[in-house]
């Protein structure tokens, strides 16, 4: 009996360490493969915010090729999402893929006034372009707006892609999308008398530019130099730039402003020169961080020679300012920062 039990009790403990084993072993596999799950989830949803972020940014900056690649990819999982659908439809647009833009909007199940626009926009723009008989442009994704007439439209056309060329060749940069560029023809003035004070182009994403400013021959290169290196500016950084960077690179690029006398009073703050300072409406004030702005951009210059490598390198720097902020890409391309290159002006 005793040995019997002895016996049952040993072979009883034999299949329960067994059981025990294997309970102990599926109890790790299914936390592993748990966990493994989990981490996979995990991982899934920090790509999808991930991409959601990345396409926020592309479209914040117009970079359109990016914004689609991922638009696309997230519709892949989403793909009744209408916002994603909208985006998608305003990024063919965006894109100047007007037949495609069309079509899209037509294929889609719901209905919306920002989608109506653009389907009627498409067609504006196709007929437009045809009754102008001008072609696409290479570099830029042209918008008329108050029926400019073929001349004027072909000779800042004209204007705006020598000057893309040599801007593109002085950074050793060719920007991935084509820059948003809006003419359009100024109702009130119709190029009278001399040379008017209303006479500037904007670049606030898109580079819009009056036609009528091509009557003035002395004011229109610089003017369109200047704003098209603020599209190139753009399309070399998704970071925000700091503004002295900004307008001190177009006014040396665009040529205009030199041989101006330095400012009397204080030098302004490095804040006062980073924080946007185009609308300002105090003259003295703007002329003042203007000039700085244009300074300091040329001393950074000259510190590499002034010549096409300097501006290269000022190129390169632009585009760590995402990555580094302003004074470490300032320190990895100059071994300076903002402040002591202000001091070094003074
Ligand atoms: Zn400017």
């Amino acid at each position: 009996m005793d040995l019997f039990n002895g016996n049952c009790v040993v072979k009883k403990k034999k299949s329960n360490r067994v059981r025990r084993g294997v309970c102990f072993l599926l109890f790790y596999v299914v936390i592993f493969l748990g966990y493994q799950y989990y981490e996979k989830k995990v991982e899934e949803r920090i790509r999808h915010e991930d991409m959601i972020y990345v396409t926020n940014e592309c479209l914040k900056v117009g970079d359109w090729k990016c914004a689609e690649k991922n638009v696309r990819e997230l519709l892949e999982s989403e793909p009744n999402d209408t916002n994603l659908q909208m985006h998608m439809a305003g990024i063919l647009f965006e894109q100047e893929r007007y037949k495609e833009c069309i079509n899209y909007i037509e294929k889609l199940t719901f209905k919306h006034e920002d989608l109506d626009y653009l389907v009627e926009k498409s067609k504006a723009l196709e007929q437009e372009m045809e009754q102008l008989g001008v072609e696409k442009s290479m570099h830029f994704r042209l918008e008329f707006d108050g029926g400019p007439s073929k001349k004027d439209v072909m000779e800042a056309l004209a204007v705006l892609e020598v000057a893309y060329d040599s801007i593109s060749n002085l950074f050793d940069f060719l920007p991935e999308n084509k820059m948003s560029l809006v003419l359009y023809q100024e109702k009130e003035y119709q190029g009278v008398g001399a040379r008017p004070e209303w006479v500037a182009a904007v670049f606030d994403g898109k580079l819009r530019v009056p036609v009528n400013l091509m009557a003035y021959r002395e004011v229109y290169r610089p003017v369109l130099f200047h704003e098209l290196t603020h599209s190139f500016v753009r399309a070399m950084t998704r970071s925000n730039v700091p503004c002295w960077m900004n307008e001190g690179i177009a006014q040396v690029i665009d040529g205009s402003h030199n041989n101006e006398e330095r400012p009397t009073g204080a030098t302004p703050s490095i804040e006062a020169l980073r924080k946007s300072f185009v609308n300002e409406t105090n003259t003295e004030k703007a002329k003042k961080l203007y000039w700085f702005s244009k300074r300091m951009v040329e001393e950074l210059l000259l510190r590499n020679g002034g010549g096409t490598e300097a501006f290269r390198i000022f190129a390169k720097c632009l585009q760590d300012l995402r990555k580094l902020g302003t004074d470490g890409a300032l320190q990895k391309h100059y071994g300076t920062t903002a402040k002591d290159l202000l001091e070094s002006i003074r």
